[in-house]
């Protein structure tokens, strides 16, 4: 039986084609396993959205050179962010790379192995654990092209997928026991504009919430730009859409903002965080922010650190800024602020949200909140909160996919630990 090995880097878009492709490959009879060495295909899902992410991919592509030498008979396959319009230059440099697939053409690979797996005989298949959470893009790429970042010019422009096609997906991962799904996008709140009849985000939600056993819906992420009251409204008033919101600001200063090309002002932003919190109490709220941008005065790093303190944001990704050659800022802006000044912006912010978070989280403690049980982590079980908290409980008996009633005991920045309530509950769904 043919064996695949998927790797994977980036943002929850290559984990939803990963996944994905692992469960095609499974359906025509491939079996995953854990090391590439096992493998006889392997693909590698690249990012280049950041310098680091984009090393990683090259030092995995080196190494594998030895394994293509000494197994020439190995697939070995790049997908992602990396394969771009350059194919000429990808062939040229990786030379040992079989197939080098854009993110939406994965499906060329699927045919090869088809091919592949007619000429074998089938083999019995180790029943796979079903996950409870699935993600599924619901559209593609992105018409905004904020200054510094790649995303348009390698994943193209906003392609939303029908909505019949979304929920028959859905209805299908509920049918085999999925309970959680994660709309995606790289701006959800684009969904349908590109559609002839023009559905919204909203409108999905709306079907989604109706389809039997699914518990939770989650989506990611938004543009603060183009977030709607509607949505806020549904969001508020559908009980399977859980009351948590990825809404990155990137700075707290306009001026980084205008050249970030956002395409709004902070009291803007504020503005819609404030009517989020107002309609959806319980709200959390995720953050992503750039430190070390082009010309990012100490003023303006500050102005950026006084936002997130007086906002104070359940979760915030902090990243330094590095320039990718093609973006806007790579050409028309000089990364001039010293690695050092942008470390110690980076460590700011972060011990800044370590203390808000601990202060949130440890307001859970003593009270009982809802998880879904995701999986197990060393010798428990690891669940989830609505509000996208992990939550770690000990239990001899399988929780997997189910939703308990967890008291909360412990709180740490990044987590919980808690007790199931009552064991009665572990037999419910
Ligand atoms: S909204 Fe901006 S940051 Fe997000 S994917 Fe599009 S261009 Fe990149």
């Amino acid at each position: 039986m043919n064996r695949f090995y998927i790797w994977t880097i980036g943002c929850q878009m290559n984990k939803a084609d990963s996944e994905r492709l692992a469960s095609n490959l499974e359906n025509i009879g491939y079996r995953q396993v854990e090391r590439a060495e096992e493998a006889d295909t392997i693909v590698l899902n690249s990012c280049s959205v950041r310098q680091s992410a984009e090393d990683k991919v090259i030092n995995k592509l080196s190494n594998l050179k030895a394994l293509k030498r000494k197994r020439p008979d190995v697939t070995l396959a790049l997908t992602g962010c990396m394969v771009n319009s350059n194919l000429e230059g990808l062939k040229e440099r990786y030379p040992h790379v079989d197939f080098f697939l854009k993110p939406q053409k994965l499906d060329d690979l699927l045919a090869y192995a088809e091919e592949q797996t007619s000429q074998d005989e089938p083999e019995d298949t180790p029943v796979q654990v079903q996950s409870p959470t699935a993600y599924v893009p619901i559209i593609h790429g992105c018409n905004n092209f904020c200054s510094f970042c790649i995303v348009p010019y390698r994943r193209g422009r906003e392609k939303s997928r029908p909505m019949t096609e979304i929920i028959a997906e859905i209805e299908s991962l509920s049918d085999r026991g999925v309970k959680e799904v994660t709309l995606l996008g790289q701006n959800v709140d684009s969904y349908g504009n590109d559609l002839s009849d023009r559905p919204d985000l909203s409108d999905l939600l709306q079907e989604l919430n109706q389809i039997d056993g699914l518990a939770r819906i989650r989506f990611l992420t938004s543009h603060p730009k183009d977030m709607s009251q509607k949505l806020i409204d549904t969001i508020a008033s559908l009980d399977k859409v859980c009351e948590h919101i990825s809404l990155p600001a990137q700075s707290g200063d306009n001026e980084i903002l205008k050249a970030m090309r956002r395409g709004y002002t902070i009291e803007q932003y504020c503005e819609l965080i404030s009517r989020i919190r107002y309609a959806i109490p319980d709200v959390a709220l995720s953050n992503d922010i750039i430190v070390g941008f082009p010309n990012e005065s100490s003023d303006q790093f500050q102005r950026t650190f006084d936002f997130l303190e007086e906002y104070k944001f359940d979760t915030v990704h902090v990243a330094v800024y590095s320039p990718r050659p093609g973006t806007i800022a790579s050409r028309k802006m000089e990364d001039n602020i010293p690695s050092t000044e942008k470390q110690d912006r980076l460590r700011k912010i972060e011990e800044l949200q370590e203390r808000i978070s601990i202060d949130k989280t440890s307001r859970l403690v003593g009270q009982t909140v809802e998880v879904l049980v995701e999986g197990r982590k060393g010798n428990k079980w690891q669940s989830r909160t609505r509000s996208d908290k992990l939550v770690f409980f000990s239990h001899d008996e399988s929780c997997l996919g189910k939703l308990l009633q967890v008291k909360i005991d412990h709180a740490g920045p990044w987590s919980l630990q808690g007790t199931p309530v009552t064991s009665d509950n572990l037999c419910t769904k």
